[in-house]
């Protein structure tokens, strides 16, 4: 007989099964055991009678967690023993073969209830938290999700192509993390920021619709909603304008807002506004005084949803000791046209094409239109502070590439922790990844990082000095 999931048999009725799982809760009610097995489905409820001695001793040693496999019969439950909030609350099993697969100790935090633990707890032991109601739904209504924009791109012609995790230095305006090439000592990979500059150039290959469900590192002192690596819809797209790009994002939020209610109605949402408003940056700056307003019109309602475009940003900013021009979005963001001469004369003044996608408060995309020529990328790089040493040894690759023939582009990146952090009313995206940093950084699940041995430092040529 095949194993089945315990949803399965609400329509099998009468029928035998094979089921397996792990034991939720044990109740013994006078002569009856009932023993709630959870499976990956949900629960379904079991039950042990005493005229089977054997089977009803076994049944009476089972401990919460022990994995345990049953074959029995599907009953209908008395009309009074129905469980309205249970999917499978109108049937049960009447247990005939029990096999324990495998015993469990006490579990440090109960399994069965939502009580809220100490997360440095649940972190250490995410493979027990990951069993509770919660960050089971999450990760799989965060599945559904990526699954429904794997689906929506691929309709509309994108390719999805994956880029290399030990790659160059990409600057995103945070500090890289770098890995130690063995094969040649002293020189380093980085992990991406972001897929940038390879997605531009898979523009300039000629792929025209590129996406990807990217893991980007950013090694940064954390803040609530950051990890050290997190995961981008990453998008470039080949002849388009920027209204395009807003267009495709909004038809596909959209599309991603229906189908939390199709996985699950208490996801429904409210959208302030059908079409997203497009705002200019100096206006949302003046009116709100940040560029991520909250625009809900219930700021409580967490199930209100305010997307809002904010466009027409400056091309600079001034770092903190107003020396050096910063580029806004980053260095590829291309300036707009009509601009271009005060490039010069007053790089404060020159507008961009880029373009931020803001959701109750919080920057959850954001992306541009850019540069496709290497004389204005030339100039961009100059004027963020780079020498022509500098911009030949950092991104001599680009400013070539764009020689063979470069084709105008653009893109976004959407950031899909914080995205679904947001559609499932959660504080964190911790509780939207399965195996999140701790606050401090750690990987407390595997501890890491960790110290190495000596032979593997020598073997990259690295002596630790402290
Ligand atoms: N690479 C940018 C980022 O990670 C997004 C983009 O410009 O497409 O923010």
């Amino acid at each position: 007989m095949k194993r089945i999931l315990n949803i399965k048999t609400i329509d099998k009725e009468g029928e035998e099964v094979k089921l397996a799982g792990w034991v939720h809760i044990r109740r013994d009610h006078g002569k009856i055991i009932f023993v709630d097995l959870r499976d990956k489905s949900g629960l379904i409820q079991l039950v042990f009678l005493p005229d089977n001695k054997e089977l009803y001793n076994l049944a009476s040693s089972l401990r919460n967690e022990w994995v345990i496999k049953v074959i029995g019969k599907v009953n209908k439950r008395p009309s009074k023993m129905i469980n309205e909030n249970l999917p499978t609350g109108k049937v049960e099993i009447e247990v005939q073969e029990l096999k324990i697969l495998n015993e469990a100790e006490t579990t440090p935090f109960e399994i069965n209830d939502d009580k809220d633990i100490a997360e440095e707890i649940r972190l250490k032991y995410r493979y027990l938290d990951i069993r509770r109601t919660k960050m089971k739904r999450n990760l799989f209504v965060r599945h559904k999700v990526i699954k429904a924009i794997r689906d929506f791109m691929d309709k509309r012609g994108f390719t999805e192509i994956e880029t290399p995790i030990l790659t160059k230095s990409t600057p995103e305006g945070a500090r890289d993390f770098l890995v130690p090439s063995r094969l040649h000592p002293g020189e380093f990979y980085a992990l991406p920021q972001a897929p940038q500059q390879l997605k531009q150039l898979l523009m300039v290959a000629g792929m025209e619709k590129y996406f990807q469900i990217a893991k980007c590192f950013r090694d940064e002192d954390l803040r609530g909603d950051r990890q050290p690596e997190f995961t981008q819809l990453d998008i470039e797209m080949s002849f388009v304008k920027q209204k395009a790009i807003l267009n495709l994002i909004e038809k596909l939020i959209i599309k991603i807002i229906h189908k939390l209610v199709e996985i699950d109605k208490s996801l429904s949402k409210k959208i302030t506004f059908k079409s997203f408003p497009r705002l200019d940056y100096e206006e949302v700056m003046k009116e709100y005084g940040t560029d991520s307003p909250d625009l809900r019109e219930n700021k409580d309602d967490p199930n209100e949803l305010a997307f809002a475009w904010i466009i027409n940003w400056p091309m600079f900013e001034l770092d903190e000791n107003g020396k050096t021009y910063n580029a806004c979005h980053h260095v590829f963001t291309s300036p707009k046209k009509k601009d271009l001469s005060l490039l010069e004369s007053d790089p404060l003044k020159v507008h961009s094409w880029q373009h931020d996608l803001v959701l109750n408060g919080h920057e959850i995309g954001g992306g541009s239109i850019r540069i496709h020529k290497s004389d204005i990328q030339k100039k961009i790089f100059k004027l963020v502070g780079l020498s022509e040493k500098e911009i030949e040894e950092k991104f001599g690759h680009l400013l070539k590439a764009f020689e063979y023939g470069a084709p105008p582009h653009g893109g976004i990146a959407l950031g899909l922790d914080r995205l679904l952090m947001i559609f499932l009313n959660e504080k964190s995206i911790r509780e939207v990844i399965a195996f999140p940093k701790s606050g401090d950084s750690r990987d407390l699940t595997m501890d890491a990082p960790t110290q190495v041995s000596n032979e593997q430092l020598n073997d990259l040529n690295i002596k630790v000095t402290i």
